[in-house]
């Protein structure tokens, strides 16, 4: 969009980055400078690491046409959050390019709030970004503070750890299934859970920081518990012994999908939950940190690959057998 163009709605480029991106978010101590000059300005605190991530959401591939605009904007900034927290880092602020294919004041209204609610949620301002026209495209880069050197990394984990993972799995896949194939569910206070994590996800900015020094690695579901351990495991050169039986199902997943509940915990991504591996000198730790809010689950535990043919990955058991996992890119409800 170029500055001197204006929209059918009067709102030229630089009105619009007024009115819908200035000042959104807390304010932050180490933002100088934020929207509104060639560069945002940070200073960054002594002795830590910048953790940075950038990540990009497209209209019809990411998410479906006439998706609510608050719910894009929150799942965008909810996801990238979460990359920040799998790193263990303290967000600090983000930047937004934005490609629109019209000015629509009520689009922006809503997402504007959607972003603002999240930026509250998880404590990231808006510090700057970049406002064109063409098909609708969101990208979020997210930067936080780690103490140097103490970042968790998918790359740490040693055959004997325990593998844990946060809060409950399978909820996003229930969620995208009720709101992309609108399917219906009769258990309200499930389907309440299941939108708000496919809608609006909550990165675990706590738990991150408090693995810091206790964690061997780490990574963030986003792709799938299956697809995600695997990740971790290539980085690490590791395999995973997997206990089916242990999965973290939320009430009512199991009485409403049966079986598919499992599949949906193994394979179905966006929980945007954190699966980690602890050394045994700190598992007790780690298990103390378990709340209401969050929950922590052993799920198995880190083997040499020597016990899986020499190639790193997770392998899923239920009792002494191999459970036979019907697809790694699940299909919800198919
Ligand atoms: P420049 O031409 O110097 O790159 P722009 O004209 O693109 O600057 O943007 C002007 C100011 O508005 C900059 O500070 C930029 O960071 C900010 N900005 C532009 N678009 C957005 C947006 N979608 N969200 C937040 N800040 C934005
Ligand atoms: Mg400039």
């Amino acid at each position: 969009m170029s500055a001197s163009s204006r929209s059918a709605s009067g709102l030229g480029e630089f009105d619009l980055i007024d009115t819908y991106f200035s000042n959104l978010g807390p304010a932050s101590a180490d933002v100088l400078l934020s929207v509104g000059d060639d560069c945002a300005l940070i200073a960054p605190p002594l002795g830590k690491q910048l953790c940075l991530s950038v990540d990009t959401l497209v209209e019809g591939v990411h998410f479906p046409h006439d998706f609510p605009p608050d719910f894009i904007a929150q799942r965008a900034l909810g996801s990238a959050v979460s990359d920040l927290a799998a790193m263990g880092a303290h967000p600090s602020h983000f930047s937004l390019a934005l490609t629109l294919p019209r000015v629509d004041r009520l689009w922006l209204e809503r997402f504007t709030k959607g972003l603002a609610e999240s930026a509250q949620r998880h404590q990231i301002s808006l510090v700057g970004g970049d406002t064109t026209s063409g098909p609708l495209t969101i990208s979020l880069q997210v930067h936080g503070w780690v103490d140097a050197g103490m970042a968790l990394r998918r790359d740490g984990a040693n055959a004997g750890d325990g593998v844990y993972v946060s809060g409950w799995l399978g909820l996003a896949a229930a969620g995208l299934g009720l709101t992309v194939e609108r399917l219906s569910l009769s258990d309200h206070a499930l389907r309440q859970r299941c939108l708000e994590r496919f809608c609006a996800p909550e990165a675990r900015l706590e738990l991150g920081s408090q693995l810091l020094g206790r964690a061997s690695a780490c990574i963030d579901i986003s792709d799938g518990l299956l697809a995600d351990a695997r990740h971790l495991c290539e980085a690490s050169f590791v395999s995973m012994l997997l206990d089916v039986e242990c999965l973290p199902l939320a009430t009512g997943m199991s009485e409403t999908f049966g079986e598919q509940a499992v599949q949906m915990a193994l394979s179905g991504g966006d929980d945007y939950e954190l699966l980690f591996t602890v050394p045994e000198a700190h598992q007790d730790a780690v298990e103390t940190l378990a709340s209401e809010a969050c929950r922590i689950t052993k799920i198995g535990r880190v083997i040499d690959t020597q016990m899986t043919e020499g190639r790193p990955q997770p392998k899923v058991f239920e009792g002494e057998r191999t459970y036979q996992v019907e697809k790694e890119g699940y299909q919800h409800f198919v």
